[in-house]
């Protein structure tokens, strides 16, 4: 059982209660700002139905992330986006979202004795399997730009799916009947063009980076690829690994009602399978819930916060001391994803749920029920400041 400690809250309560605070017109950005000291707390924001509805900021987003920053404009509190959607490279995707937010949320920075990074998407632990398949011909499926995040986290022989399919005459008996023309841009650069014959290398991994698009098409030429070891048209031979950047069933888009997202593809994709193919699917899922997200979106705030405490010392000294935090707060509006997973964290973690996306509800969700609903991502921020107003913190 988690507790927060705050005279609102009753010591006895359950995970099951919830808390309802309001707005209050007193700000306590200004004793934040006031002290020099390093944060001890972090906050991780969900994107879709917490931050943005579509390309469309909501809740208040702005106007809460703008109360991290001090005065001149420095990040004061240390925060990042933890998001199972994706589909571009993270840098790509901190610099839209600053678009959008008008706030300046960092690119990825390497500097010598550490990365600096803002944004964190499903697919980014794909970065920690390039040690076995750097050199190996994998296929990235999804939405935006999968091949260049995968080239971004080093694969250097990877094809989208609209590049990998164009090899091969009808392989989607359908392609006649869509309205629709895959990219083929990267056929204009000839630099990009595969210095390997595509039609004979059998493909040794395939990676779900974002939403598919063509699915009747992803999902027939994955089964091309799973059932034949790698290689289209060639009879059965054991299923190549295939990976998932997260595995929500559904999300919140710009639509009223909740749209499909990765994992009912993966459901389909799965029953399809097993119909056609005599062992099972072999799959592995990253994104939220994973504790290990969690684990990785803690040492990145640490960083974070390092560089929100004395930038100075931090670029030019690179005395990165180690300072655990207090508490690390996840806005999420999915009960199953963000909630679940600051649950399965647990301490320094707590979660706050908000009612601006897939969580409706009047009270908490029965199933994963978080330490705090509250209505918006602006409810949410008031709430943190206010806490740790009263703990003392900063
Ligand atoms: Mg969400």
């Amino acid at each position: 059982m988690r507790l927060l400690s705050v005279s609102r809250v009753s010591q006895s309560r359950t995970r099951s209660s919830f808390l309802t605070i309001r707005a209050q017109t007193s700000r306590t950005f200004s004793q934040l700002h006031s002290n020099p000291e390093r944060s001890s707390f972090g906050i991780a924001f969900d994107i879709d139905g917490v931050i943005l509805r579509g390309r469309t900021p909501i809740g208040g987003s702005p106007q809460a992330l703008k109360r991290l920053y001090s005065e001149c404009g420095t990040m004061k509190i240390p925060f990042l986006f933890l998001t199972n959607g994706g589909g571009v490279p993270e840098s790509k995707r901190a610099i839209e979202l600053s678009e959008l937010l008008d706030v300046n949320i960092l690119p990825l920075q390497h500097l010598s004795f550490m990365s600096l990074m803002q944004v964190v998407q499903g697919h980014y632990p794909f970065k920690t399997l390039v040690a076995g398949y750097e050199n190996k011909l994998i296929v990235a499926i999804g939405k935006g730009e999968p091949a260049e995040v995968m080239s971004d986290y080093g694969f250097k022989k990877v094809l989208s799916m609209d590049e990998y399919a164009s090899y091969f005459d009808n392989i989607d008996p359908l392609a006649q009947y869509k309205i629709w023309e895959a990219k083929t841009t990267f056929r204009e650069d000839r630099s990009l063009l595969p210095r390997y014959d595509v039609l004979s290398e059998r493909v040794q991994a395939a990676f779900i980076v974002s939403d598919p698009v063509d699915w009747s098409r992803d999902i027939q030429v994955l089964c091309d690829i799973l059932t034949s070891g790698g290689l289209p048209g060639q009879a059965n031979r054991h299923q190549p690994p295939l990976y998932f950047a997260a595995d929500d069933l559904e999300y919140q888009a710009a639509f009223p009602s909740m749209r499909l997202g990765m994992g009912a593809f993966r459901i389909a994709l799965e029953a399809i399978f097993s119909e056609i193919h005599p062992l099972p699917l072999e799959y592995t899922s990253y994104g939220k819930p994973n504790s290990f997200v969690f684990k990785n979106a803690e040492a990145i705030l640490k960083q974070l916060q390092q560089l929100s405490c004395d930038e100075h010392d931090v670029l030019h000294n690179g005395d990165a001391v180690n300072h655990s935090f207090r508490t690390l707060y996840m806005i999420g509006d999915n009960p199953s994803v963000d909630i679940k997973g600051a649950q399965q964290a647990r301490s320094p973690w707590l979660s706050i749920l908000t009612r601006t996306g897939v969580f409706r509800g009047e009270i908490n969700d029965p199933e994963f029920p978080a330490d705090l609903v509250v209505d918006d991502v602006e409810e949410a921020v008031d709430y943190i400041f206010r806490r740790e107003s009263t703990l003392g913190n900063q």
